[in-house]
C-alpha cells in the first residue's frame, strides 16, 4: 500500500468511526539506520533513512466543540484523551504519553491545537526497532502544525518530539529517529552529525537497489543495562584519550593508549572510531552508487558490533550469515544488525529485482536456523512527515 492508498484507508476508517470525513490527514514515517550504530551518544555520524511505513492521523474538530483532544489508535484498546484547556501531564495510559508530550511541547511554544477527534493508524511495527515511537510523535507534531496553520523550524520540531520521548515516555533516546522522520526525503538518506545536529541529504536514486529490513522478532532483555554499560565504557575510553568524546579520537591515538585501557573498553572504542569512519565512507559510496563498497561497509559494521561492541545476538547473526551466503550472485550487497541490538532488525542492501527470491531465502534460512518466523519489509528511502489533507 503506498502512502496515498494508506491515507485513503485511514480516511475511510475515520469516517466509519466518526460518521464524517476528516478535515486533516498527516503522516510521519518510521526509519531504519543504514549504518552508524551506537554512534549518536558518541557525537559522531549516523546515516538513517525514512521508510515507506507511516503513522497516519486523520482528524476533525469535535462536532460539539470543546477542548478535548481524543486519539483512537487502531493498535490500542484505550483511546488517549488530552484536555487542551489545562497543562498537559503524563498519564498511566502509556502510549498516550508520546502524543501528550508533543502537545505539551507545542503548548510551551504558545501553540494549542484545541479539541480534536483523531484516528491514528500506523504501519510501522510497534516496538520493532523501526521507531514507531518517533513516527507517532512526529505525526502528532505535524497534525498540531496543520491545525494551527503554521510550521515550526524542522530542527526544533524534531527536538520537541525527542523531548516528549524523554520527559513523557521516559525513554532517553538520541536525536536520530525524530530528525529523519521530520527531515527524510524521498530517494535520499540523511547523514546526521550528532554533535552539530547538521544534516546532509545523500542521494540514493538508483532504482536497481533497495533496503530489505528483517525483524528477528526477538528482543533479549539485557539491552537496557548493556546500553548504560556501553555508554560508560565509551566515556571511560574518551577520558583516557583526554578527549571530550570518541568523535575526536583516531585509530592511531587509540592504539597508542592501548596499554592504559581495559581490553573491553579498548574494543568498544575501536568499534566507535571505526564505525564513524565507515559511516562517512558509506555516504560517499552511496553518492557514487558504489553498491559493492557500501555493502562491504555494512558487513564490516556488523562484525564490529558483534565482536568489538558485543551488542548482536544469535538471531541477528543468523540473518547476516544467511544474507552473506546468498551473496552478490543472489543479489545481496551487504547486511548488518540495525538499532540498539540484542534483537530487533537487520538491514540488507539488495538488488530490487532479487527482492522476492531473497525474501524467501531469508525467511526459510531463519526458520531452519532458529525455529522462528522473520518479518521482512522492503523499502526505498522515503519522504519525511507531511500534511496530506488540510
Ligand atoms: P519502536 O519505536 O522501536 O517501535 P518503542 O518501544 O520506542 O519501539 O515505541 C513503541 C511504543 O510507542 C508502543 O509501545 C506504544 O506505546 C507507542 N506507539 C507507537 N505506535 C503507536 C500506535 N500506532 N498507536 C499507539 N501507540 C503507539
Ligand atoms: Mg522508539
Amino acid at each position: 500500500m503506498n502512502l496515498q492508498e494508506l491515507s485513503e484507508h485511514v480516511a475511510r476508517e475515520f469516517e466509519k468511526a466518526f460518521g464524517r470525513p476528516p478535515r486533516w490527514i498527516v503522516a510521519a514515517p518510521g526509519r531504519v539506520n543504514v549504518i552508524g550504530e551506537h554512534i549518536d551518544y558518541n557525537d559522531g555520524f549516523v546515516l538513517p533513512m525514512a521508510i515507506e511505513y507511516y503513522a497516519v492521523m486523520a482528524a476533525d474538530r469535535p462536532p460539539g466543540g470543546g477542548a478535548m483532544l481524543h486519539i483512537r489508535s487502531t493498535a490500542q484498546k484505550e483511546a488517549a484523551s488530552i484536555d487542551t484547556s489545562k497543562p498537559v501531564t503524563t498519564s498511566p495510559l502509556k502510549w498516550s504519553n508520546y502524543p501528550r508530550g508533543v502537545v505539551a511541547g507545542f503548548a510551551a511554544r504558545g501553540l494549542n491545537p484545541g479539541g480534536l477527534d483523531v484516528l491514528l493508524h500506523s504501519t510501522v511495527p510497534l516496538g520493532g526497532g523501526l521507531s514507531s515511537s518517533a513516527a507517532l510523535e512526529v505525526s502528532t507534531a505535524t497534525l498540531v502544525e496543520a491545525v494551527a496553520g503554521t510550521k515550526i523550524d524542522p530542527v526544533e520540531k524534531a527536538l520537541l518530539c525527542q523531548k516528549a520521548e524523554h520527559e513523557f515516555a521516559g525513554v532517553p533516546c538520541g536525536i536520530m529517529d525524530q530528525f529523519v522522520s521530520v527531515m527524510g526525503r524521498q530517494s535520499h538518506l540523511l547523514l546526521l552529525d550528532c554533535r552539530s545536529r547538521k544534516t546532509e541529504l545523500v542521494p540514493m536514486s538508483d532504482p536497481s537497489v533497495e533496503l530489505l529490513i528483517t525483524n528477528t522478532n526477538v528482543r533479549h532483555e539485557l539491552g537496557i543495562s548493556q546500553y548504560a554499560r556501553r555508554r560508560a565504557q565509551c566515556e571511560a575510553a574518551a577520558s583516557i584519550l583526554g578527549l571530550p568524546s570518541l568523535r575526536d579520537a583516531s585509530a592511531d591515538a587509540l592504539e597508542k593508549h592501548k596499554s592504559q585501557m581495559d581490553g573491553e573498553v579498548f574494543r568498544r572504542a575501536r568499534h566507535v572510531i571505526g564505525e564513524i569512519e565507515r559511516t562517512v565512507q558509506a555516504a560517499e559510496s552511496i553518492r557514487a552508487s558504489n553498491w559493492p563498497e557500501t555493502g562491504a561497509l555494512m558487513y564490516a559494521s556488523h562484525r564490529s558490533l558483534r565482536d568489538d561492541y558485543e551488542v548482536s545476538c544469535a538471531e541477528m547473526d543468523a540473518l547476516v550469515e544467511i544474507a552473506e551466503s546468498i551473496g552478490l550472485d543472489g543479489g545481496v550487497y551487504g547486511c548488518r544488525m540495525t538499532g540498539g541490538g540484542f534483537g530487533g532488525c537487520t538491514v540488507a542492501l539488495v538488488k530490487s529485482d532479487s527482492v522476492s527470491a531473497i525474501t524467501k531465502k531469508l525467511a526459510a534460512g531463519y526458520k531452519a536456523k532458529t525455529g522462528l518466523e522473520a518479518t521482512i519489509f522492503g523499502s526505498r528511502p522515503a519522504g519525511g512527515a507531511r500534511v496530506i489533507k488540510g
